[in-house]
């Protein structure tokens, strides 16, 4: 019996019949891209329960020269997750809240943790946890990590790397590092535990997290401006920064086809505007004290964008009803997008100054590449981030489409980057982003990569073909 095989007994021991799946059929969900786009396989899916069992399976593969993909939820999406070989380690069964602690305002969570889950035991202690996306009923926190999640509070609050104090690590030769501090400041030498955060598991596979709870929210705005262009609508956010200061919690921008196309896939959205506008901006402003304060100030602040001209026409929410319906409307884009076809998708960053001009240059480019695509722009307009997103032009195939990606992909993220910005700005380079770190950043930059790689995992066994490109 091969050394490989002997590993992967002692697992199936280990772990017993519901914490290894080996069956095609139990193994399938873990082997794709959850749309579909990317098809892997493994040896067998690991289903541990707890950080020493973790441990286990990591040394027993490992010693036996198996490859490792880590899973949380499996909602990433550039292929971060699907194994090439080896085996799947899943922290599904890893998924305790361990302790909420008051004083300190942390709660220290295992890496399973579904996110909507931590943001609920957070409200239910009287806290707020921020991170917030769209796939939060299904990802999971050692996802969120290590994947730096930015999602729609970034503005406010930054991204996952703002939002962890301490971690708990397996690391490739199964040695478990306990690094879950609470504390705000430690000086002591490299910050360990930024070098996980955002490895997409090519460094050790991460069991628990100390996460940041903030105050409870007890007042939130929200508002939707239509304007008439993206830099308009950059006119209005900063306007509105100035007013409301650090009130202002998120910022998202949607432009009129992305609208239309949610519009037209998904029942029962509503519209609040007569007329449609070249872009809506939907803002938040969140109070730790309701006493009417934001309202107040997000009115007086919209009131005037309204007669300068820069809005054109402006819905604050009354109710909660109202809020969600505003919220919706962001949230049914990338769904429209999937009913209505294959997508190719661009999470780019730019400089806040670049975006108008981003949009115009990468939307040409596309509209005279491949005429009839539709322009799907979108996103976290406070951060810079946007979705520059493409459906399926109509009359031509999915397999045609799909098959320009390469070459269009870098076209717009060579115009991204060309403003000062990233290709990839929330969404992590996982395998299909390898080939553009090669080629738009620099030699010592991936050298340094590679040399983080190398101390860590020596024997590349940690997610192999994930982030550092070849
Ligand atoms: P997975 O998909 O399981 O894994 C992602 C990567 O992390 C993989 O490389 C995997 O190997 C690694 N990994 C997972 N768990 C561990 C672990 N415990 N230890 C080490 N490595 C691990 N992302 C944003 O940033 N902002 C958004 O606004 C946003 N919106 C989304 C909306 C929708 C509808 C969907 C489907 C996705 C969205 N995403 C967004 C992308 C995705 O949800 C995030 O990347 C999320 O953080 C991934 O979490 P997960 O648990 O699903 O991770």
């Amino acid at each position: 019996m091969s050394q490989s095989h002997i590993a992967l007994e002692k697992i199936a021991e280990l772990l017993g019949p519901e914490g290894w799946l080996t069956a095609p059929d139990r193994r399938a969900p873990y082997e794709r891209e959850w749309r579909g786009y990317w098809n892997g396989s493994c040896l067998g899916v690991a289903r541990p329960c707890d950080t020493a069992a973790v441990a286990q399976v990591v040394k027993l593969a490992t010693n036996a020269e198996i490859p490792i993909v880590p899973h949380g939820g499996n909602t990433g999406l550039v292929a971060g997750g699907v194994p090439r070989n080896g085996i799947v380690i899943s922290t599904e069964q890893v998924a305790s809240v361990r302790r909420l602690d008051a004083t300190n305002a942390t709660v220290t969570v295992d890496a399973g943790c579904v996110l909507s889950t931590i943001q609920q035991v957070a409200a239910d202690a009287g806290f707020y946890f921020p991170l917030s996306l769209g796939a939060e009923d299904s990802c999971r926190i050692g996802g969120n990590i290590s994947t730096n999640a930015g999602g729609i509070a970034v503005l406010r609050y930054g991204s996952m790397r703002n939002l962890v104090l301490g971690l708990e690590v397996v690391l490739p030769d199964g040695r478990v590092w306990d690094g879950l501090r609470t504390l705000r400041k430690d000086n002591t030498g490299y910050d360990l535990k930024q070098l996980f955060i955002g490895a997409e598991g090519t460094l050790g596979v991460i069991t628990g997290a100390v996460l940041k709870l903030f105050p409870a929210i007890r007042e939130t705005v929200t508002a939707l401006a239509g304007v008439g262009s993206w830099t308009e609508g950059l006119l209005l956010m900063n306007r509105l920064k100035s007013s409301a200061g650090e009130t202002m919690s998120a910022c998202e921008a949607m432009s009129r086809e992305a609208l239309s196309l949610a519009f037209d896939h998904i029942s029962g959205l509503a519209t609040p505007f007569e007329n449609s506008y070249p872009l809506c901006v939907l803002v938040e402003l969140t109070a730790t004290r309701s006493d009417g304060n934001i309202a107040a100030v997000a009115e007086q602040a919209l009131s005037a964008a309204l007669e300068a001209g820069i809005a054109r026409d402006i819905v604050i929410a009354q109710s909660e009803a109202q809020r969600a319906t505003l919220w919706r409307l962001r949230e049914a884009i990338p769904e429209a997008q999937s009913r209505r076809g294959a997508s190719i998708k661009h999470d780019i960053a730019v400089p806040l100054s670049a975006i108008p001009s981003f949009v115009d240059q990468a939307g040409r480019y596309v509209r005279r590449r491949l005429p009839s695509t539709g322009v799907i722009a979108f996103g976290h307009l406070g951060d810079g981030n946007l979705h520059f997103n493409l459906s399926q032009p109509p009359g031509m195939s999915r397999d045609v489409f799909l098959g320009h990606w390469d070459e269009i992909t870098s076209t717009v993220h060579d115009i991204a980057v060309q403003a000062g910005g990233s290709f990839s700005a929330e969404h992590g380079i996982g395998e299909i982003k390898r080939c553009e770190l090669a080629r738009l950043r620099s030699p010592v930059e991936i050298d340094m990569m590679r040399a983080i790689k190398q101390a860590f995992d020596p024997r590349g066994l940690m997610n192999p073909g994930k982030i550092i490109p070849d």
